[in-house]
C-alpha cells in the first residue's frame, strides 16, 4: 500500500499524540487535543520549523507575535467595552449609536474594526453573529476568529436554523425570545452587548469584565457569574 507524506506525517502525529494523551491521562481534563493536526495546521508547524532552524525568524518574535493575538488584541478588549456599557448608561448609549467611535474610545480599531456595530441583547431579542462569506470578525475587540466560526457548518447552519445552533452551543432559548442573525462582511462587523447576568448588581467594571466571554460577544452564549474554565 502507498503511503503519501500527509499519510505519513499524520500517522507520526498520531503516535506522538497517543504519547502525549498518555502523558495527560492523570491530569484532570481541560481541553480536547485533536488526535492529528489538520492539512494547515502541519503546513504552518513546518514553515516555521524551517523559518527558525534557517535563522530567518526569532522564535521569541513568533512568541510575542501569538501572545499579542492571544492576550492583547484578543477577547478582552471586547470584555472591557462590555463591561464599561454595563456600568456606565452614556457610555453604552454611544456605543449603540456609534460602535466604531466608542470603541476607539478605549484605543481599539483598525484590524477589521474600522467600522463596528454593537448589538444589544435584551430578554426578548438575541442577536448572534456569522460571516455566511468566509470569516470576517471584529479582530479588534475579539483577537482571532475561533475555528468553528469559520467553519462551513457554523457559517450555514446559523442563518438557517440558528435555535438548533444556539442549542448545541448549550444555550437553549425560550421560544418567544427572536433571534436575529447578522452576516459580517468585510467592511462591516459586529459585536454583540450580551445581557448583564442577574446577581452581578454589586461587582466592579472589572470584575464584569473577567466574567465577558468570547463566545457571549458573538451571541452563541451568555455572560454567567463563573466563568466557564478555559473560555476566553
Ligand atoms: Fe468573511
Amino acid at each position: 500500500m502507498k503511503t503519501s507524506r500527509r499519510d505519513f506525517i499524520a500517522n507520526a502525529g498520531a503516535a506522538a499524540a497517543a504519547r502525549h494523551d498518555l502523558a495527560h491521562a492523570q491530569e484532570p481534563e481541560q481541553e480536547h487535543h485533536a488526535v492529528v493536526p489538520s492539512d494547515p495546521a502541519l503546513r504552518v508547524k513546518s514553515l516555521e520549523s524551517l523559518l527558525v532552524e534557517k535563522g530567518l525568524v526569532d522564535p521569541a518574535a513568533l512568541d510575542a507575535l501569538v501572545d499579542t493575538y492571544q492576550h492583547k488584541i484578543g477577547p478582552r478588549n471586547g470584555a472591557q467595552v462590555v463591561a464599561r456599557a454595563w456600568v456606565d448608561p452614556a457610555f453604552r448609549k454611544r456605543l449603540l449609536a456609534n460602535g466604531t467611535a466608542a470603541i476607539a474610545e478605549f484605543g481599539f480599531g483598525g484590524w477589521g474594526g474600522d467600522y463596528l456595530v454593537v448589538l444589544e441583547n435584551t430578554p426578548k431579542i438575541h442577536n448572534l453573529i456569522v460571516c455566511t462569506l468566509c470569516s470576517c470578525y471584529p479582530w479588534a475587540v475579539l483577537g482571532l476568529p475561533p475555528v468553528w466560526y469559520k467553519s462551513a457548518a457554523y457559517r450555514s447552519r446559523a442563518v438557517i436554523d440558528p435555535r438548533g445552533v444556539l442549542r448545541e452551543f448549550g444555550l437553549e432559548l425560550p421560544e418567544d425570545v427572536e433571534i436575529r442573525v447578522h452576516d459580517s462582511t468585510a467592511e462591516l462587523r459586529y459585536l454583540v452587548l450580551p445581557e448583564r447576568p442577574p446577581g452581578s448588581e454589586k461587582l466592579k467594571e472589572e470584575e464584569l469584565a473577567a466574567l465577558v466571554t468570547r463566545d457571549a460577544m458573538i451571541g452563541v452564549a451568555k455572560v454567567t457569574l463563573t466563568k466557564p474554565e478555559g473560555r476566553p
